[in-house]
């Protein structure tokens, strides 16, 4: 019997072999494995079901996580992949693995982010499962969406010349972790010492409390735009871009000086001595959307302020960084890190 390490086939590599193994018979099914979420034929829409794991040691770090926000967290990456179909939210289960190690007043606080998620996104706790864990806090939750049938946006679907957009700003999550990483080794250095998290507010908020961009969603419908492509930014940039070009078998250019960062973020990457352009196209956890917009269709919604063009799609299958001086830089797989960290 042959063995190979997971590394190996990294996490994108794995879900490719278990989608090439995997048939669908339904009829109903109209997107399984490979989206942001499946897209399902309901008659008179599609529904959409995503599903996220958030996993102790991996995902979390319960020294500095506080379970409210962990609750909220995990509800609202799930909505983003529900908004990155185009699709609003409607219901969630929630599944967790709890180890002996919690107590009920404990599982109340993840229940309360979790209900303040579900009031926010207007969406109903609908069930779940509850199991012993011995390695930790296991949070999985299930989104389930709905989306006007001619409304629905994939991965694929980015045409020659598109105005590639991002919203809200890129970045913040990445130095949101380092900080809270360096406050954690401050503490254990100096059990005395109280953490500096009030003048990095911003950035440790986007890190324990992203949200979901469903008012991108809602603006974009009431000015009746439909991207033609689009995805949700979970793992950097880069990683999303490639995703785009490879489901819509297209090139980006991404012009460096227009991506949308926050001063806070430009602090933050002086202090951390990190170029603010590398935690964007490698950092991770922004939650935002990525999406491709036909010229025609940008004009409507140009005034969107939340809403910023980054780039444009080419023809040719090749994805590069166009820099201040107009250098161009590949724009590469980052290569295997998921199943070790994200
Ligand atoms: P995202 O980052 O948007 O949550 P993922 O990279 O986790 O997306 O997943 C990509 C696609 O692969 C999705 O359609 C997801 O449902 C599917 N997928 C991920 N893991 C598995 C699995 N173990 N079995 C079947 N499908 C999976
Ligand atoms: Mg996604």
């Amino acid at each position: 019997m042959q063995r190979t390490d997971l590394a190996e086939l990294g996490e994108f590599g794995l879900i490719e072999r278990i989608k090439k193994n995997t048939e669908t018979v339904q009829p109903s099914t109209i997107v399984g494995i490979g989206d942001d979420a499946a897209v399902i034929d309901s008659g008179s829409h599609y529904t959409l079901v995503a599903t996220d794991m958030l996993v102790e040691g991996i995902h979390f770090d319960l020294s500095y996580t506080p379970l409210k926000h962990l609750g909220y967290k995990a509800v609202a990456v799930n909505i983003s992949d529900i908004a990155a179909m185009n699709g609003f939210p409607k219901q969630i289960t929630v599944s967790i693995g709890l180890s002996n190690r919690f107590s009920v007043e404990a599982v109340d606080e993840i229940y309360e982010g979790i209900h303040a998620a579900c009031k926010n996104y207007k969406v109903d706790l609908v069930g779940g499962d509850t199991a012993s864990s011995k390695s930790g806090l296991i949070i999985s939750v299930t989104a389930i969406g709905e989306v006007p049938k001619e409304a629905v946006t994939y991965r694929k679907g980015a045409q020659p010349n598109d105005v590639l957009c991002a919203t809200g700003d890129l970045g913040a999550a990445y130095f949101g972790l380092q900080i809270l990483e360096r406050e954690k080794q401050v503490f254990m250095e100096n059990p005395n010492m109280r953490p500096e998290l009030k003048e990095h507010e911003y950035l440790v908020g986007r890190q324990l409390r992203p949200e979901g961009r469903t008012d991108i969603i809602h603006e974009l419908k009431e000015r009746n735009v439909v991207p033609t492509s689009m995805i949700d930014i979970s793992d950097g940039l880069a990683s999303e871009i490639l995703h785009l070009s490879q489901h819509s078998g297209m090139g980006f250019s991404v012009f460096v000086d227009n991506l949308p960062i926050e001063n806070s973020t430009l602090l933050a990457a002086e202090e951390f001595k990190v170029n603010p352009i590398t935690a964007v196209v490698n950092g991770g956890e922004d939650y935002e959307l990525l999406m491709t917009i036909s010229q025609k269709d940008y004009e409507e919604i140009k005034g969107i302020p939340e809403i910023t063009p980054i780039g444009f799609v080419t023809k040719e299958k090749n994805n590069i960084l166009v820099t201040k001086s107009g250098e161009h830089v590949q724009i590469n797989a980052q290569g295997w890190k998921h199943l070790e960290n994200s």
